[in-house]
């Protein structure tokens, strides 16, 4: 089977609730790419990257579709059954970029596992589980708000949430108070900064949560903060926006650096990398969020075969972004249920993306 075109559409994902809110952004819907690669036998791919806004990594939506005009020739030819080879060959043709890719491999695995007749958890190494569980973010409000939403996400069937925080110390000392006072045994809840706090306002943060059953998820901009405020933190750290390749994960492991990480699937540039972050986190006993930046339908679809392919105990908590919106990209997507999202059927990544909402493509070619 050989690649035989790339597509990119473009679309909007509107937020349901208005907005969304982290650190000191905000904003009302995100810029998402679909990508669908076409097969000499027919056989068509999917995959879909979609920044968290120009501002949270380093990538945005402009710079992932300039790349294609570099990735998407390197992909022509080439059998998506050796995703390796596929994934390598977009390494070759652009340094770097990661987020850029991640749509495309995405839809390497979506072919691969279809000529395989399987499903992409198969094809990363078999499905543990068919029912993924999720976390909910209470997205940066007011404290009062914010506690407020804990209680209907948990009458939704929610029981793990991640708070947004990391805007002003003050606020944020007063956000955590009112959402851990709401909190039932059951529940699990991390405060996210999204890097905002600087290291003594982090250390403030460490001593405050002390009797508080929270954890803390990616405190200051840099690795070298974080590992400051850790011996201070008597509570689970997670990192996040640090854990940007393999090496820094086995650094962060070496130095005790965090619990658990959350894996975003485009950091890594697609399923191919993420695969590998996920099986080096197992060897070194780290627990995993995985998700990714963003995304609607299919870039969810990849986030519930990656996670149920984890290990029991490694996988702690996924988001369902496309239960965000209010508008479906593509059928078939992680059913939502009881705070879990059921893996789609296969084969492949088990969702078709709704043609007449993507409308025109925005880039094209073709061997
Ligand atoms: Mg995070």
């Amino acid at each position: 089977m050989q690649i035989t075109g790339v597509t990119a559409y473009s679309v909007d994902l509107l937020m349901k609730e208005g907005a969304y809110s982290w650190g000191t952004q905000t904003y009302a819907s995100f810029d998402s790419t679909v990508v669908v690669l076409d097969t000499d036998e027919g056989l068509r791919g999917y995959g879909e990257i979609c920044p968290l806004g120009p501002s949270y990594m380093p990538s945005f939506a402009g710079g992932l579709r300039a790349a294609l005009d570099h990735l998407g020739p390197a992909l022509i030819g080439l059998d998506p059954q050796a995703t390796d080879v596929c994934s390598t060959a977009m390494d070759v043709a652009l340094k770097g970029h990661p987020y850029a890719k991640s749509g495309l491999d995405m839809a390497v695995h979506d072919l691969a596992a279809k000529a395989a007749g399987v499903s992409v958890a198969t094809l990363l190494g078999g499905a543990y589980r068919n029912r993924v569980k999720l976390f909910r973010v209470i997205s940066r409000a007011e404290p009062e708000v914010m506690a407020e939403r804990l209680v209907e996400y948990r009458e939704e069937g929610f029981s793990q949430y991640q708070m947004k925080v990391g805007e002003r110390l003050d606020t944020d000392l007063a956000r955590i108070a009112a959402v851990t006072d709401v909190l039932a045994d059951t529940d699990t809840l991390a405060a996210d900064a999204n890097t905002g706090w600087r290291q003594h306002e982090a250390m403030q943060v460490a001593h405050f949560v002390a009797d508080r059953p929270i954890s803390i998820e990616q405190p200051c901009l840099t690795y070298a903060e974080c590992l400051a405020v850790r011996p201070h933190l008597s509570r689970p750290m997670i990192l996040d926006e640090v854990m940007d390749s393999r090496a820094a994960i086995r650094q962060g492991a070496s130095d005790g650096a965090m619990d658990i990480i959350n894996l975003k699937i485009s950091r890594f540039g697609g399923l191919s990398g993420a695969r590998r972050a996920r099986d080096l986190c197992v060897d070194l006993g780290i627990a995993m969020t995985i998700e990714d930046t963003w995304g609607g339908e299919i870039a969810t679809a990849a986030i519930a075969h990656l996670a149920a392919s984890t290990p029991d105990g490694f996988h702690f908590q996924s988001s369902a972004f496309h239960d965000y919106h209010g508008r479906p990209i593509a059928s078939g997507g992680p059913v939502v249920a009881d705070g879990h999202m059921a893996l789609p059927d296969g084969p492949g990544l088990g969702v078709e993306p709704d043609w007449d909402l993507l409308g025109a493509p925005i880039w094209a070619t073709t061997a």
